[in-house]
């Protein structure tokens, strides 16, 4: 469960709060009771993306496939030198 830091511009509280990614994001400031608890982006190894709250999109690029060698790529290659 990833730990996502907030911040609240009234009263300018920074807390962490564990959450779900299935979480709704917080907005009201447990210290100033205001809806300007926002959440901050922060560099706990996941992305945030765009205005949501799902953080779960690492940047995973495919593995390109490996560059068979010669004719014995496939394994079925009987030429024997
Ligand atoms: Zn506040």
């Amino acid at each position: 469960m990833p730990i996502y830091a907030y911040g609240c511009s009234s009263c300018g509280l920074q807390k962490d709060v564990l959450q779900k990614m299935s979480d709704a994001p917080l907005t009201t400031c447990p210290e100033c009771g205001k809806e300007t608890f926002v959440k901050q982006l922060t560099a706990a190894g996941f992305q945030l993306k765009g205005s949501g709250y799902y953080a779960t999109d690492f940047k995973n690029p495919p593995k390109p496939e490996p560059a068979s060698s010669g004719c014995c790529g496939g394994g079925s290659c009987s030429t024997a030198s």
